[in-house]
C-alpha cells in the first residue's frame, strides 16, 4: 500500500527529469508558466488571492481520480481504503507541517473560509455569553470578520475591532488596550492579505493567555510565506485554505487544541460527523470527523500532500529568503515610480504588495498591465 500512496503524490519524479536547476526549475514546474497572452508571456502576480499548481499537484490530484478514486472511511473493498489512507496520510502530512501536537486536532475543510466558519460558531457556542467580546483587527479578512459578526449576534457578544498604524503594523498598546474583562476570543490575521503586515503572534498568545482569551489565527496567508509551528506561535486555532499555498482549491484545514475541539458542537450535520442517529436525536463523532460533514474533498486532499511535500522540498525558509530578496527589489523599484503609493510599509513584512496612484483608478491600472501579460489584483 505505502509503495501505491508514494506513486500517488510523487507521480511529478515520473517526468523527464530536467536539466535546469534553482528557480528556472521551478518555473518549469508550473505549467501555466508556458501560456502567452498574446506575444506576452504570463506574469502571475495575484497569488495571494490564488497560487498557480505544480506539476507534482496536478499529476499527484489526476492520479488520484484515474487510480485511486473512491469515497472514503466506509467503503469495504480495496479502492475505498486506498482512498481512505491518502486522505488520512494528508491529516498527518498537515500536522507534521505546523507542527500541531495531534493529527486529530487537524479538521479537514473546503478552506480557510469554511474552518473560519467551523471554529467561531462552534467556539463561540462553547465560551460566548451576553455581552462578552471578540477581538479582531480592522486589517482582517472579511472571512475572520463576518462569522465572528454572526455568532456574537446569536450570543449577544460585542464584536471590537482594534485599529492598526499607518504603515499596518499593530500598534500593541492599543491592541492591549482593547483587551477587557469580556474578551473571550482574540482572532486575528498571521498575515495581511492586503498590506503583507505580519503580525507578532507569540506576542498576541501571551497577551490573550493573560486575559483568559482563546486565540484564533487566520493562517491563510501565513502559512504560505514562512515555516509555521503552531506550538510556538502559541495559539489555539489556526485555519488555512490549500489553494493559496499551490494545493487544489476546495480544500483547506485548521488545527485546534484538543481540549476545545473536544467542547465543540459542530457546525454541520450529515453523513461522517455521526456516532449514533436515532429520529429522536443524534450523538456525535470525535473530533476531527465531528467537524468533517458530509463527503470531504478526497483527490484535493491527495493533491494538498502532494503541495506541502512540494514547498518541503524546496524549504519554507529557502522560500521566505527568496521572497524577501523579491521584496526588497520590489520596493526598490516601485519607489523610484513618480506617484506611485506603497500601502502597507512595516517591517519585516511578507511578499505582498498593495499600491495606489493618482493619476489612474485601479481598474485602469490593472487592465493596462494585463495588456503586458501581468496578472495583479
Ligand atoms: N483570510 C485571508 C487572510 C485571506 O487572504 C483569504 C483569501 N483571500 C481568506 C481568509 C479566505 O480564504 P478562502 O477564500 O480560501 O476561504
Amino acid at each position: 500500500m505505502s509503495a501505491v500512496m508514494g506513486d500517488m503524490t510523487r507521480v511529478a519524479s515520473a517526468r523527464k527529469p530536467s536539466n535546469k536547476t534553482g528557480l528556472e526549475r521551478i518555473a518549469d514546474d508550473f505549467p501555466i508558466l508556458q501560456r502567452r497572452f498574446g506575444d506576452k508571456p504570463l506574469v502571475y502576480l495575484d497569488s495571494a488571492a490564488s497560487a498557480q499548481k505544480p506539476n507534482a499537484v496536478i499529476d499527484a490530484t489526476a492520479t488520484a481520480y484515474r487510480q485511486h478514486y473512491a469515497n472514503i472511511h466506509r467503503g469495504l473493498y480495496q479502492l475505498s481504503n486506498e482512498a481512505t489512507e491518502a486522505y488520512e496520510a494528508c491529516r498527518k502530512r498537515i500536522a507534521d507541517f505546523i507542527n500541531a501536537p495531534s493529527h486529530d486536532e487537524i479538521v479537514i475543510t473546503s478552506g480557510a473560509t469554511m474552518g473560519l466558519n467551523i471554529i467561531a460558531h462552534g467556539l463561540g457556542r462553547v465560551v460566548l455569553e451576553k455581552d462578552h467580546e471578540i477581538l479582531i483587527t480592522i486589517a482582517d479578512h472579511h472571512a475572520n470578520i463576518v462569522p465572528w459578526q454572526m455568532i456574537a449576534n446569536e450570543r449577544g457578544a460585542k464584536l471590537v475591532a482594534s485599529p492598526i498604524n499607518k504603515d499596518g503594523s499593530l500598534d500593541m498598546a492599543e491592541f492591549a488596550r482593547h483587551i477587557t474583562p469580556q474578551t473571550k476570543i482574540i482572532a486575528i490575521p498571521h498575515v495581511s492579505n492586503v498590506l503583507g503586515t505580519v503580525f507578532d503572534i507569540p506576542a498576541i498568545a501571551k497577551l490573550a493567555k493573560q486575559a483568559g482569551a482563546v486565540l484564533v489565527v487566520d493562517g491563510c496567508q501565513g502559512i504560505v510565506h514562512a515555516p509555521v509551528d503552531v506550538v510556538a506561535l502559541g495559539c489555539d486555532f489556526y485555519a488555512f485554505s490549500g489553494h493559496k499555498l499551490y494545493g487544489p482549491s476546495g480544500i483547506g484545514a485548521f488545527w485546534g487544541r484538543g481540549e476545545w475541539l473536544d467542547k465543540m458542537p459542530p457546525f454541520h450535520g450529515g453523513g461522517e460527523m455521526i456516532d449514533r442517529v436515532r429520529i429522536s436525536h443524534t450523538t456525535y463523532a470525535p473530533p476531527p470527523y465531528r467537524f468533517e460533514a458530509g463527503t470531504p474533498p478526497i483527490a484535493q486532499a491527495v493533491g494538498l500532500k502532494a503541495a506541502i511535500d512540494y514547498v518541503t522540498d524546496i524549504g519554507m525558509d529557502t522560500i521566505q529568503s527568496h521572497e524577501q530578496n523579491l521584496m526588497r527589489y520590489a520596493n526598490q523599484r516601485l519607489s523610484a515610480v513618480e506617484g506611485l503609493n506603497l500601502v502597507g510599509t512595516s517591517t519585516g513584512k511578507a511578499g505582498v504588495i498593495a499600491f495606489t496612484m493618482k493619476c489612474a483608478h485601479p481598474h485602469d491600472i490593472a487592465t493596462l498591465i494585463d495588456h503586458e501579460g501581468v496578472a495583479i489584483r
